[in-house]
């Protein structure tokens, strides 16, 4: 597959498009906000100029190569050609429902979805489509394109040929994957939620600082990173919305978002995306290298 099409500009559709455009192939980037595209671009060339500094031995390609590869428009037609669709919209389903129809009519009839979501059941997401077969889990971590590994989703209906093609387009961008079977929250987001809302909770009921829950995890588990770091990489919007879709999925009370969460997200403080969260950040390049 050479042409792929991403939609969505937000904090994963960029690093989406970047894995793809480092890894050879031509990405057309479809967003609805102009500035949401604008970011990605700046977003795209301070990652690349990065890798050339910090990865000489792998030998990325320059910045202004990679940035070559990508289209970036606000108009969903220029998805007519594309070979594979990764969707990185809003994690709503109003918001994601509308766009599939869209999609669906755009796209010719073989065009494979890869649906990027945190939460919603890939089975759910295909039957918003004729074309239930080809729609297939393709949930990247934060930052996709330093991350080696991706969960790979198949749905009810996703067919063989898709998961084998899926999996072989991974495999060209140098990418692992995992494939598991469809649940709300898939593996990941079913722990890794649910974590990040106790920890949340932790802090609520003044039992622990955030630095202090994630110095925790970090130095006593060897975790990477503590739950609340994450929860800002994430961004705590998408933490709640995602925490939304499993409670609305499961129906049961440990998903429901703590009310912090809720007020964090209510004041604009979002995380990394918007410089605060329950860590202050600088405005610069907020990639983890
Ligand atoms: P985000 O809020 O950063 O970006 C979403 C983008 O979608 C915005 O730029 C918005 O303008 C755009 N958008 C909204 N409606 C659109 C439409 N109809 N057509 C085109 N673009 C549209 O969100 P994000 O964190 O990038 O999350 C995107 C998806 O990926 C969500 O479903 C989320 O659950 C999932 N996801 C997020 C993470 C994460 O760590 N943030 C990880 C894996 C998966």
């Amino acid at each position: 597959m050479r042409r792929i099409g991403v939609v969505g500009a937000g904090t994963m559709g960029r690093g989406v498009t970047q894995l793809f455009a480092t890894s050879g192939h031509e990405v057309v980037l479809v967003d609805v906000s102009k500035p949401a595209l604008d970011a990605a671009r700046d977003s795209i060339r301070s990652a690349a100029r990065l890798a050339v500094l910090v990865r000489p031995g792998s030998a990325p390609p320059p910045a202004e190569e990679v940035l070559g590869r990508v289209t970036f428009t606000t108009d969903l037609a220029l998805l007519g050609d594309v070979e594979f669709v990764v969707e990185n919209v809003t994690e709503r389903w109003e918001v994601k429902q509308p766009l599939y129809a869209q999609l669906d009519a755009v796209c010719p009839a073989e065009t494979l979805f890869g649906v990027n979501t945190s939460a919603m059941p890939i089975t759910r997401v295909a039957g918003a489509t004729h074309r239930p077969g080809r729609v297939i889990g393709t949930h990247f971590m934060n930052p996709a394109h330093l991350k080696p590994t991706v969960e790979v989703i198949r749905g009810h209906r996703t067919s063989q040929e898709t998961v084998d093609r899926t999996l072989a387009l991974l495999e060209q961008a140098g990418r692992k994957h995992v494939l598991v079977g469809d649940s709300p929250g898939f593996v990941t987001n079913r722990v890794l939620m649910i974590t990040i809302n106790e920890a949340i909770a932790l802090v609520h009921e003044g039992i622990s600082s955030p630095t202090d829950v994630d110095r925790l995890f970090k130095e006593c588990f060897a975790h990477a990173m503590g739950p609340l770091e994450t929860a800002d990489l994430i961004g705590l919007d998408t933490v709640l919305l995602s925490l939304e879709v499993l409670h609305g999925e499961f129906g049961e009370l440990k998903y429901v978002p703590n009310p912090l969460l809720r007020r964090m997200v209510e004041a604009g403080r979002c995380g990394r995306k918007t410089n605060q969260g329950f860590y202050p950040y600088g405005s610069g390049n907020h990639d983890h290298e």
